[in-house]
């Protein structure tokens, strides 16, 4: 029998709400040496995004700012393989900047390399940030236990 082996941590999805994503952002730009950019923020209805994705990112490297939209909830495909997820959309659409400055350079094939290995990384990240939360959670519990 096959198991689910990737199932929990990352497959749970997260939704946030406006604030909670303004602090996800911050936090990720924080992880990922990326606070010195300017980074504008809206939820967006499947109609206003530009790309047909769960997030978008512009940018302007210069000026070091961007827009990061995420695709509302309510426009979210619910028979969708993965569960919606803001935080794994954040870390990815942030990673992008790293590659700003190559990537009006880059050809097809270079965007497909860099998509998939944004991939990559952001739901790492995203893993072992909450793997990183729960043992945290776990740890704490533990020491009430016996402390009480
Ligand atoms: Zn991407």
């Amino acid at each position: 029998m096959q198991k689910e082996i990737n199932k929990g941590l990352i497959y749970n999805g997260c939704v946030f709400t406006e604030e909670e994503a303004l602090t996800a952002i911050a936090k990720w730009q924080r992880r990922l040496r990326l606070a010195d950019w300017h980074i504008y923020f809206a939820f967006k209805r499947r109609h206003d995004m530009l790309l047909d994705g769960q997030a978008e990112i512009k940018w302007e490297v210069r000026r070091k700012t961007a827009v990061m939209n995420l695709l509302d909830p309510i426009d979210y495909c619910a028979d969708h393989v993965q569960k919606q997820d803001h935080e794994c959309s954040i870390v990815h659409e942030l990673l992008h900047l790293h590659f700003a400055s190559i990537h009006e350079k880059t050809d097809e094939l270079g965007e497909l390399i860099e998509e998939q290995a944004i991939n990559a990384i952001s739901e790492a990240l995203v893993a072992l940030s909450r793997e990183v939360e729960q043992l945290k959670e776990r740890t704490e519990a533990t020491l009430e236990s016996t402390t009480s």
